[in-house]
C-alpha cells in the first residue's frame, strides 16, 4: 500500500508517518528529511538548497523528483509512504509516472486538515531527538527533563532551522499557493481522503488506520 500524506507545515505528517513506519513496516520517503540529509552532509547540492529551505521556499522540481526517483524502485516493505511529497503539481505528476514505470500503484492521498492558527504553535515549539527522530513539543509532549530521550537515552534535543515564525509564514505561503491545488487534483482522480488533523496524535492513528484498513 502506497500512500501519500498531505498538509501544511506542522499537520502532523511526519509524526504519523514515524507511527506507520513502526506498526506497519511502511518505509517513510520524506523530501524534506531527505534534503536536510543533503545539507548536513555539505554535499554539492545540498549547499544550493540551504539557503532556499531556510527561507522556507520550495527547492525545485528536479531535485526533489531526482530524490525520489533513487528511491522508489528499491526497497519498499509494507509501502511508501510519501512524507512532504508531491508539493507542485508537476512533482505530482512525475510521482505517477515513476509509480507506473515500476508497476505501483498509489492508493489513498490522505490530507490531514489543521487550521493555520494552530500550525504557528505547533511549529515554533516543535524539537526532536537527533539520533533516532522522535518528536517533542515544548508544551504538549516536552523533552524529558533527565535530557534523555525516552526512546533511545540520546541526549541530543534539536530544532529545525526553519522551525521560525517568518520561516513558517513563507512555508505556509508556498503551501497555499503551489501544493494545496493538489488536493482538488486527488479529489479528483478519486484518491483522496481527509482526516482531522486537530484531534489528538493517537486519534490521528486512529483515523488513518480506518482509511487504510477499509
Ligand atoms: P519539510 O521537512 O517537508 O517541512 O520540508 C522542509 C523544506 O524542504 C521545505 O520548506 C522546502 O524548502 C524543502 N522541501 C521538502 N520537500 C519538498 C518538495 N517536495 N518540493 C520542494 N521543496 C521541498
Amino acid at each position: 500500500m502506497n500512500i501519500i500524506l498531505l498538509g501544511p507545515p506542522g499537520a502532523g505528517k511526519g509524526t504519523q508517518a514515524r507511527h506507520l513506519v513502526e506498526k506497519r513496516n511502511m518505509i517513510q520517503l520524506s523530501t524534506g528529511d531527505m534534503l536536510r540529509e543533503a545539507k548536513n552532509s555539505g554535499s554539492e547540492m545540498g549547499n544550493r538548497v540551504a539557503t532556499v529551505m531556510a527561507r522556507g521556499d520550495l527547492v525545485t522540481d528536479e531535485i526533489v523528483i531526482g530524490l525520489i526517483k533513487e528511491k522508489i524502485s528499491g526497497e519498499n516493505g509494507g509501502g511508501f509512504i510519501f512524507d512532504g511529497f508531491p508539493r507542485t503539481l508537476k512533482q505530482a505528476d512525475a510521482l505517477d509516472s515513476l509509480l507506473k514505470e515500476c508497476r505501483k500503484s498509489l492508493d489513498f492521498v490522505i490530507e490531514m486538515k489543521v487550521d493555520d492558527d494552530a500550525l504557528v504553535s505547533r511549529i515554533t515549539g516543535r524539537s526532536s531527538c537527533g539520533a533516532c527522530g522522535e518528536v517533542f513539543h515544548d508544551v504538549t509532549n516536552p523533552w524529558p527533563s533527565s535530557g534523555e530521550c525516552p526512546k533511545c537515552s540520546s541526549r541530543e534535543q534539536v530544532r529545525r532551522a526553519d522551525d521560525n515564525e517568518e520561516s513558517l509564514r513563507q512555508r505556509l505561503m508556498e503551501y497555499y499557493k503551489k501544493t494545496s491545488s493538489l488536493i482538488g487534483y486527488y479529489y479528483a482522480k478519486g484518491d483522496h481522503v481527509s482526516v482531522n488533523g486537530l484531534a489528538s496524535v493517537e486519534e490521528v492513528q486512529e483515523s488513518i488506520a480506518e482509511v487504510l484498513n477499509g
